[in-house]
């Protein structure tokens, strides 16, 4: 079983994550597996530092979609694909999808090329469900001035346009994928978004 979340910043997804995987685990103990790229494997880590050095640098945003791929890949390779053999529910904290919305929308280089990448990195493995934590960017960044000061400096770099493009790209996935994304509306009070994903979770396993 495989799961992904996902959803613009501001969503709550960390909280709700955090939540989720709490109640999981203590239905399923070892069984579950919660992840985030790029894992805690020495190569997805050195990748990713690359990728966050791009505050000093001037990185192309293909180089970061590029990047965002490998380390994907790797994480893929030595975490997700054990998991899954050995039967465990993996949560995983961004996916593909995040590239198409970051890399593809946000930073405009075209969903297609970056899917067409990701393709390449995955060899096509998606989640059965993705958990789509959907906030307006207008509410999502209110909600990190007011809880998060220190990720205030990125997100004035990134202009509310960027903000918007992602969110665009996550509802044309909904779109494009309704038997995979579920939507769940991230404005609402913490205890109903925890719920409705519970719900969207043992709809698509119901055991
Ligand atoms: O999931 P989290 O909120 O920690 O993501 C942190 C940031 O990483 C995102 O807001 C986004 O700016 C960046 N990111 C990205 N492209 C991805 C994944 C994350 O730009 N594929
Ligand atoms: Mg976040």
């Amino acid at each position: 079983k495989f799961i992904s979340f996902e959803g613009p910043d501001g969503a709550g997804k960390t909280s709700v994550l955090k939540e989720i995987s709490s109640k999981l685990s203590a239905q399923l103990g070892a069984k579950l597996m919660v992840t985030r790229e790029p894992g805690g494997n020495a190569i997805s880590e050195s990748i990713r530092r690359i990728i966050l050095d791009k505050a000093n640098t001037q990185m192309d945003a293909r180089t970061e979609a590029l990047l965002y791929a490998a380390a994907r890949r790797q994480h893929l390779v030595e975490q997700i694909i054990p998991a899954l053999k050995a039967g465990r529910v993996v949560l995983c904290d961004r996916y593909v999808d995040s590239s198409l919305a970051y890399q593809g929308a946000g930073r405009e280089i075209g969903a297609e090329a970056v899917w067409q990448m990701n393709q390449f990195a995955t060899d096509g493995l998606e989640p059965a469900l993705t958990i789509y934590l959907d906030i307006e960017p207008e509410l999502g960044i209110q909600r990190i001035k007011q809880h998060r000061q220190n990720e205030i400096n990125r997100l004035d770099v990134e202009q509310l346009a960027f903000h918007q493009r992602v969110r665009t790209e996550y509802l044309e996935l909904l779109h494009q994928y309704p038997d995979r994304i579920k939507l769940i509306d991230a404005s609402r009070p913490f205890d109903d978004v925890v719920t409705a994903v519970q719900q969207a979770i043992t709809q698509t396993y119901p055991d």
